[in-house]
């Protein structure tokens, strides 16, 4: 007797973050195109997650398609070491015009937590190139999330993250409070006191702050006020400290800047992108860093070498495709489009904080979440979701969406109306 695909995969395929044991039910999309998955059958769902913060311009992009195809016309990849190609060129001078004029040394990753680790190589070797090996810590602050491999779970979140989980393999790191100020809050210079006093006192171990500009994604979708990156930043310059923008969710205009630190007007020593940076065709990220810095490193011992080198680095199919991602994004309608989703979202979700169940309605950007009182079972919302025809992923209290671009304003309201549809079940207590 032959296994049906979806019992042969409930039976072998790990998902994210699931038990073999018991695992959450996966559907299966046959295509997708625009907005919408394709389920078995037929079944059409308006795509509200964007494939996790990746999938701006929609899926079957005409013009992401076609360079996907020329490209593997020419070469699907070749090795980078010794080796360069007009794909990872093309893609460095995009990120350079996109990104703040001091970013201009480009190391091609292959996924976002992977430049993670890549920024924090850089800025510990920056370190020991100028003899001052006792930097090698990091700061960040709580509520973060920066990747699942084992540096970047360093400075996850110390509760919420895998510490626990992995203690005896975790470095320990210095974390501050999560901001307490949401952008619309008026800023009190108490709320940056406990920053400047683990500056005064612990700069002299400190390689570098790393953290999420403005908002706070995977670790519980939470915006803060951007005087706490514009203090950091100056703190960072007082105390010989390296500033690391983890930009992977919020790079390329998801914030309704193209990048979340342009809300601060402050500008990294070292920005890591990724999800959105192919459109979401594709794994690919991106480390970018000052000249001095790269500089520096260079001087440093055994060569000046920077010790990273995937074997998918620069991988020539992606690259391409990030390439015309950017050119699109380059052309400017992301500036409307995130702005629309933004002046809707804010109409249609943060009236739904008058519902009991409801703890907090916040909207940022293209970012709509809902935060509820209790955790969500998540087999039993999303089967309704789909029957409602929107695909959406809650995790713990928090249901939130972060639609593609291009999405209509039916295509979104049908999403904010599932999220409605949810809330006021949970208030007569029928979900
Ligand atoms: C998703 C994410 C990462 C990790 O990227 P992967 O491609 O999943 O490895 C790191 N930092 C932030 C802020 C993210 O949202």
């Amino acid at each position: 007797m032959t296994k049906s695909d979806i019992e042969f995969d409930r039976q072998h395929i790990w998902h994210p973050y699931t038990s073999m044991l018991n695992p959450l039910p996966a559907y299966k999309v046959e295509s997708a195109e625009g907005c919408t998955l394709i389920l078995e059958e037929g079944i059409k769902v308006i795509d509200g997650m964007s494939s996790w913060w990746a999938v701006i311009h929609g899926y079957r992009n005409p013009r992401l398609d076609a360079v996907a195809h020329s490209q593997i016309d020419k070469m699907s990849h070749v090795m980078f070491g010794g080796i360069t190609h007009q794909p990872a060129i093309d893609l460095a001078r995009r990120l350079l015009d996109l990104t703040p004029a001091p970013l201009e040394r480009v190391f091609i990753a292959d996924s976002g937590s992977v430049s993670v680790e890549v920024a924090i190589k850089m800025a510990l070797q920056f370190w020991l190139a100028q003899e001052r090996s006792e930097k090698h810590r990091l700061l960040t602050v709580k509520g973060g999330y920066h990747g699942d491999t084992f540096k970047a779970m360093s400075v996850c979140d110390p509760v919420n993250g895998m510490h626990h989980l992995f203690n005896k393999a975790i470095n320990s790191q210095l974390f501050a409070d999560a901001p307490a100020l949401s952008p619309d809050d008026e800023w009190t210079d108490s709320a940056g006191q406990q920053l400047k006093l683990w500056f005064e006192q612990f700069h002299k171990e400190l390689a570098a702050v790393i953290l999420e500009p403005i908002v706070q994604g995977a670790g519980g979708m939470r915006f803060y006020h951007p005087e706490y990156l514009r203090l950091i930043r100056k703190l960072c310059d007082d105390y010989d400290v390296l500033l690391i923008a983890d930009e992977i969710a919020t790079g390329f205009g998801r914030t309704g800047k193209l990048f979340a630190c342009e809300h601060a007007e402050v500008t990294p020593d070292i920005l890591c992108l990724g999800k959105a940076l192919t459109g979401g065709y594709m794994t690919l990220a991106a480390t970018l860093t000052t000249k001095k810095v790269a500089e520096t490193i260079g001087e440093g011992p055994g060569g000046g070498a920077l010790m990273h080198g995937p074997t998918f680095m620069g991988n020539p199919l992606a690259c391409a495709v990030a390439t015309e991602s950017l050119a699109i994004i380059a052309e400017g309608n992301w500036q409307q489009q995130v702005n629309d989703i933004e002046r809707q979202l804010k109409k249609e979700l943060l009236p739904l904080a008058k519902y009991s169940s409801v703890k907090d309605a916040r909207v940022f950007g293209a970012i709509g979440v809902l935060e509820m009182n209790q955790p969500i079972d998540v087999a039993s919302a999303q089967k309704r979701f789909i029957e409602l025809g929107v695909w959406i992923r809650p995790f713990g209290r928090l249901l939130y969406i972060m639609p593609p671009y291009i999405i209509s304003a039916e295509e979104l309201s049908q999403l904010t109306y599932a999220m409605k549809d949810y809330v006021e079940n949970q208030d007569n207590g029928t979900v």
